[in-house]
């Protein structure tokens, strides 16, 4: 789960960062009344879950209330990378005398939580990465014991020569650090920290990527949750408990068991065919849990053909072959549905789908091969 930079830069200031004042509104007068208060110069952000809002064209900078107002009326349901922007954040425009890059993501091939910091901020880090690498600086942090000050201290010198502003920094990069940990994010990234005239260091944008692992023991965290932004499809699986992923392809995936519709997924691009989704509907399927996979199934346009995988140990295959039997009872559905059921009551299960019409295969190859061929028919 993402959040919002509004969200984002209230839980970093509560961990001590400095963070310019601000608020967040949704139409242009309520802008104008932020921007009085500020007084001054302020920019106007879109609040949608992307970066480089900057270059889209959802960030600008206002001299008055009267022109952050004409900004907001610009900015507000204006579209960015398929995201229609709702919000908006107002804060005081800050002088910027340089920008750096500063973040700590959750690590996968050391298993830790690593510290990367530029003084090449501002842009888009990914292209730091691959032009300029020299320019990335890292620090592996022991999460028995957190960045240490020493860590800190090094990396902030990657970033300042003037010695206040090195502290500063150091301060800032252990408060992320909090910050990280106590909203169980993967990632948690200020881009640009920056350094004012007057020698100040500055969060001016914070990102907040969260574990949706963590959020059950997070409720503080799990309420910051926007359904609004969020892909219908995969909210309406959440409810449901699936574990949905919509993807691009057309060849819709149903499964039990996370490595099985991975693997599923591989034996679809291995035979040609793209995956539009990835699909667990989870270890002991009811009926009607197969009833909401095909709605969401359905519900994509691209879909061109159903494959179900399903291998039953504690899922057992008559309520899979009863959940599809309903489902196609209360949706018409116009795809072809390519059934492959194995293991706990398979009999049954084919003896249920034969009488309601269906083909059902115990060969995974065969199955997927087949929903491959059918969609590429139909495309
Ligand atoms: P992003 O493009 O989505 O990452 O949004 P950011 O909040 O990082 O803003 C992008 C860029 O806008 C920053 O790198 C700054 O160059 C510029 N910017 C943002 N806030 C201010 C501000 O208060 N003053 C000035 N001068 N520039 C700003
Ligand atoms: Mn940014």
């Amino acid at each position: 789960m993402n959040l919002h930079e509004y969200q984002a830069r209230a839980r970093l200031k509560a961990a001590g960062i400095p963070v310019p004042d601000g608020d967040v509104a949704s139409t242009p007068e309520a802008v104008e009344q932020i921007a009085q208060r500020i007084g001054g110069g302020v920019v106007v952000k879109a609040q949608v879950h992307v970066g480089g809002r900057g270059k889209a064209g959802g960030i600008k900078l206002a001299a008055d209330p009267h022109e952050a107002r004409m900004n907001a009326e610009k900015i507000l349901g204006m579209e960015i990378k398929g995201l229609t922007v709702q919000k908006v954040l107002v804060v005081p425009a800050a002088e910027i005398a340089s920008e750096s890059y500063v973040g700590v993501i959750m690590d996968r091939t050391s298993q830790r939580p690593v510290f990367m910091v530029s003084p090449a901020g501002g842009v888009d880090i990914e292209e730091v990465a691959a032009t300029t690498p020299e320019k990335i600086f890292k620090a592996t942090v022991d999460p028995r014991f957190g960045i240490l000050p020493h860590q800190a201290m090094d990396l902030a010198f990657h970033l300042y020569d003037d010695i206040a502003q090195v502290r500063q920094a150091a301060t800032i990069m252990r408060q992320l650090y909090r910050a990280f940990v106590d909203a169980g994010a993967s990632l948690a990234e200020i881009n640009p920290l920056i350094t004012t005239p007057d020698g100040r260091v500055l969060a001016l944008d914070a990102k907040l990527a969260i574990d949706d692992n963590e959020l059950g023991r997070r409720p503080d965290v799990a309420e910051l949750r926007d359904l609004s932004v969020e892909e219908p499809s995969e909210v309406k699986a959440r409810n449901a408990s699936l574990s949905y992923i919509k993807l691009d392809g057309n060849v819709a995936c149903c499964v039990n068991g996370a490595g099985l519709a991975m693997a599923t997924m591989d034996l679809v691009k291995y035979y040609g065919g793209e995956p539009a989704n990835f699909l667990d509907i989870g270890g002991s399927s009811s009926p009607d849990k197969v009833v909401a996979a095909l709605e969401i199934i359905t519900a994509d346009p691209n879909v061109k053909s159903i494959l179900f995988n399903i291998f039953g140990g504690i899922t057992r295959c008559d309520d899979v072959a009863n959940g599809i039997v309903t489902a196609t009872g209360q949706i018409t559905i116009d795809l072809p549905i390519v059934i492959r059921l194995t293991g706990t009551n398979e009999e049954i299960a084919v003896e249920i789908l034969k009488r309601a019409g269906f083909e059902a295969l115990t060969d995974m190859d065969a199955a997927v091969k087949e929903a491959v061929r059918l969609a590429g028919e139909a495309a």
